[in-house]
């Protein structure tokens, strides 16, 4: 097994706004606890810098329109009809450099993909990647440029077949966007109900259409949903439907706003539940293109994916975060706190309600979902 980290520190340097939720330093604070546990420094791991890419790659998901807006507002040159992109207002903020920070995600998750194409690596894993809502031709829930799909187009052009995985609490609707009418690229998504959660889709009847009839697998669970009941709905759905597809990558999406102490979802679930799923995926033994997502506890964010990297690397990690560490970053939020921090359990009453909703969307997904699941 060897496996692949992609990262640069001047990913950390952008900044949507002083109030944005969504914070690059994060990543940033990822890679300084990972070095702090010794994981960047491991036999059989490499780590890479993105090398930028063409836009060429970029016009095979985007409009040009769109890219021409992004590259303008990017140098700071105002553009009147920007909110026609999605652009300008809340969630997508105008700021210096949005252009070369979605290229630098983006190149950073094409990266993974070709080293995974070559052979380099089983795991490459890009945590500043998982922009999962950016549409062709606007911006979205925090996500200009969609580096996701912008790699598996980059794959399925080049004849793999891609089984898409996002566990973010938000549904990955983007992808599922894009991907809709294709039968190369099995989409599966298990996120909170969009009854309670942007952006308000994700729901078991969204299955694809034309070829691609049977490729989108939405598992909405309700909010407050536990490590045990994500658990139930992965382990029920997850398996079968790639055993079926018989893919030769996976991409996931690993969103760590679904932990409990995450401020923009109501989900609950632990550093533990999270990297259990991790734990999961690496045994299916598929060539796997690991990314981010979501996370806006910055502090739960570094601590959830170092503890998935140490997973990527059959490593375990102690549970007290190195001295040096804390004292250089320990003010974001990791005083008096473990490394993978508390569980949280749902009363045996809530479960009970929250396990049969789930059962009659996983019913749903078996009879009529994966029967039309086939390999070629
Ligand atoms: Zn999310």
């Amino acid at each position: 097994m060897k496996t692949a980290f992609i990262y640069t520190d001047e990913l950390a340097k952008f900044k949507y706004s002083d109030t944005h939720p969504l914070k690059p330093f994060r990543l940033k604070l990822t890679y300084e606890l990972i070095k702090a546990y010794g994981l960047d420094d491991i036999d059989n791991s490499i780590f890479k810098k993105p090398k930028i890419v063409n836009e060429e790659i970029l016009l095979k998901v985007h409009t040009h329109d769109y890219l021409d807006v992004l590259k303008t507002l990017n140098s700071g040159i105002d553009v009147p009809y920007a909110s026609h992109f999605g652009l300008g207002y809340g969630d997508n903020p105008i700021f210096n450099g949005m252009y070369d920070w979605s290229m630098l995600v983006t190149s950073a998750t094409v990266e993974a993909a070709n080293i995974i194409l070559s052979n380099e690596a089983n795991i490459a894993f890009n945590i500043s990647g998982g922009l999962h809502h950016a549409l062709p031709n606007k911006a979205s829930g925090f996500c200009y440029i969609n580096d996701i799909a912008v790699a598996i187009k980059y794959l399925i052009d080049q004849g793999k077949r891609v089984v898409y995985l996002d566990i973010d609490a938000h549904h990955g609707d983007g992808v599922q966007h894009i991907f809709y009418d294709t039968n190369r690229v099995l989409k599966i998504s298990i996120h909170e109900t969009g009854y309670y959660l942007f952006p308000g889709t994700g729901f078991v009847e969204e299955m694809g259409e034309k070829e691609g009839y049977g490729y989108s697998v939405n598992v909405p669970l309700p909010p407050y949903s536990d490590d045990e009941v994500f658990h139930y709905a992965f382990d029920k759905v997850v398996p079968e439907c790639i055993d079926r597809f018989k893919p030769d990558i996976i991409v996931t999406q690993l969103g760590v706003d679904t932990l409990y102490d995450d401020p923009l979802a109501h989900l609950n679930y632990s550093i533990y539940g999270f990297s259990s799923a991790v734990e999961k995926i690496k045994n299916l033994g598929i060539p796997w293109i690991a990314l981010g997502g979501g996370g806006y506890d910055i502090a739960s964010v570094a601590k959830a994916w170092t503890v998935a990297w140490a997973v990527m690397n059959n490593k375990d990690l102690n549970k007290n975060i190195p001295e040096d560490f804390m004292k250089t970053y320990g003010k974001y939020g990791f005083e008096n706190d473990d490394l993978f921090g508390p569980r949280y359990e749902l009363v045996e009453e809530q479960k009970k309600k929250v396990l049969e909703i789930l059962d009659r969307e996983i019913t749903f997904i078996h009879k009529k979902i994966m029967p039309l699941i086939k390999d070629r």
